[in-house]
């Protein structure tokens, strides 16, 4: 074992305790970053010239870099670099199958060498998996992102996506309830696929009785204000918090409630120009206004919303990250390229103004004191949705409609942490919390885009600096 020394003031109770009785055993950290500009993402606050000691997964001393030397096992040069919290994607996607499941694993390490160090899965079919997965990063077995899990994802009958949870009755939601709440998932995914507006707003009540949150899509036969007050702990993408922007919210509802029992019933993006030519900025106000007041988080998801819109004119031939992803799962992304080439466009054109649109809805909901969540939507079937660096991008573009740096920060740090319940054990560089760290070469909140400016990870207390995250990547790198 090499050991460093390293310069540290040490306390004088430690001092005292430590030096007195055995002057020769001075504690040895398991990880010492040294003389690094600590970022504190709550506050905003730089503080130069700190040492970092890190013991068994656990921050366990911050302070002023000065004298006396401390010992560690490894030793991270935090020089003319910024320490922040490691980033959390709060929208990711673990899916395809059994046939896939070696593929999306690969997608942990994409994760960690891009600076993400928790990830919320947003339902899927490779539960198991991921379940296992987790076990064996908790055991120290397998390196990767914290991972909470929705499960299977909650639907209508005939849903979409495989693997999901089909309910219509009470009965069916108590037991899809039942089920997931055996497999001890963190959270509830609703999707809108098949539910029906009435199985949509009792499965948030029977969660909400359970203690359990639910996040999800929504059916447009039902208001966001209705899921809101019912409990809905998020909503994912903006589809569903601009139906409630529209003047006429009340009357297109009534529309879509009307159509199903027709031959032609009307759902999301057959409303969305309606919607969007009836967007009304009091509106806008009353629906953040109430989800600011009953804690209803928002997830944006733009950089998959751009993505998406620009499928047809971007050609994605070229991108290096494509390297690493596992071709089964590029094989996936044909589906939704396909249905973009098809797109008339005027589609296509109405597709772009409707995202400018989305992003105007942002700066607003963080005035109004709703909680912003970053979130990819990296997963199989989102094509060129690279996990890792899509949150990156998430950051790049949160910015770009409005917030700050330092918001965009929280965005993918405090507020997922405080989301899922854990903001009392992490996010916070201090003694006792998660060493859970990203050390960047440049400030962060110059620039959001010096997140990818990555030059360590630490994970779980386990320091990966960037040579070793280079050699990670090349192995899953595609032959
Ligand atoms: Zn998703």
């Amino acid at each position: 074992m090499k050991l460093y020394k390293v310069l540290l003031g040490l306390s004088v109770a430690a001092l005292l305790t430590t030096c007195a009785r055995r002057p020769t055993k001075l504690p040895i950290y398991d990880v010492v970053i040294n003389h690094v500009t600590v970022v504190d993402v709550a506050t905003g606050q730089l503080t130069p010239n700190q040492v970092v000691a890190i013991s068994r997964g656990k921050i366990v001393e911050v302070q002023v870099a000065d004298k006396d030397s401390y010992a560690a096992k490894q030793y991270v040069n935090g020089n003319g670099r910024y320490l922040i919290p490691g980033l959390w994607d709060m929208h990711v996607h673990f899916r395809g199958g059994d046939s896939l499941i070696a593929a999306n694993k690969k997608s942990l390490t994409l994760f960690l060498a891009h600076g993400i160090t928790t990830v919320r899965d947003a339902g899927g079919d490779l539960t198991p998996s991921v379940l296992q997965w987790r076990r064996d990063m908790d055991a120290g077995q397998l390196a990767g992102p914290r991972i909470f899990t929705s499960g299977p994802k909650i639907d209508g009958p005939g849903a979409t996506w495989p693997g999901s949870l089909e309910v219509e009755t009470r009965a069916q939601i108590r037991r899809a309830l039942d089920s997931l709440q055996r497999l001890k998932v963190d959270y509830v995914k609703i999707y809108d696929s098949k539910i029906s507006g009435a199985a949509y707003l009792e499965t948030i009540r029977q969660a909400q009785r359970r203690g359990l949150k639910t996040t999800g899509h929504m059916p447009y036969s039902v208001t966001l204000s209705e899921a809101v007050k019912r409990g809905l702990d998020a909503t994912e993408h903006l589809y569903y918090v601009f139906k409630a922007c529209s003047g006429k919210e009340d009357s297109l509802t009534t529309l879509v409630r009307n159509s199903l029992s027709t031959s032609k019933p009307l759902g999301l993006f057959a409303m969305l120009p309606a919607v969007y030519n009836t967007y009304n900025p009091k509106a806008a106000a009353r629906i953040f206004a109430l989800m600011a007041k009953h804690h209803t988080a928002a997830v944006p998801t733009l950089y998959i919303q751009k993505t998406l819109a620009e499928l047809a004119e971007n050609d994605h031939a070229q991108d290096s990250l494509r390297a690493y992803i596992d071709p089964k799962i590029q094989a996936t992304y044909a589906r939704r390229l396909a249905s973009a080439r098809q797109q008339p466009a005027a589609a296509r054109a109405f597709g772009q103004k409707l995202n400018a649109k989305f992003m105007t809805l942002v700066p607003q909901m963080q005035a109004a004191g709703v909680t912003i969540l970053a979130g990819s939507d990296s997963g199989p079937f989102n094509s060129f949705i690279y996990p890792g660096a899509s949150l990156q991008d998430e950051l790049g573009l949160l910015v770009q409609a409005g917030l700050t740096p330092l918001q965009a920060l929280q965005a993918a740090t405090v507020n997922g942490a405080r989301f899922m319940g854990v903001a009392n054990r992490t996010v916070a560089i201090a003694p006792g919390k998660d060493a859970d760290l990203v050390l960047l070469t440049a400030n962060p909140l110059d620039n959001i885009a010096n997140v990818k400016k990555i030059d360590a990870v630490i994970s779980r207390g386990k320091a990966y600096p960037a040579p070793a995250l280079a050699g990670m990547l090349r192995a899953i790198k595609n032959r």
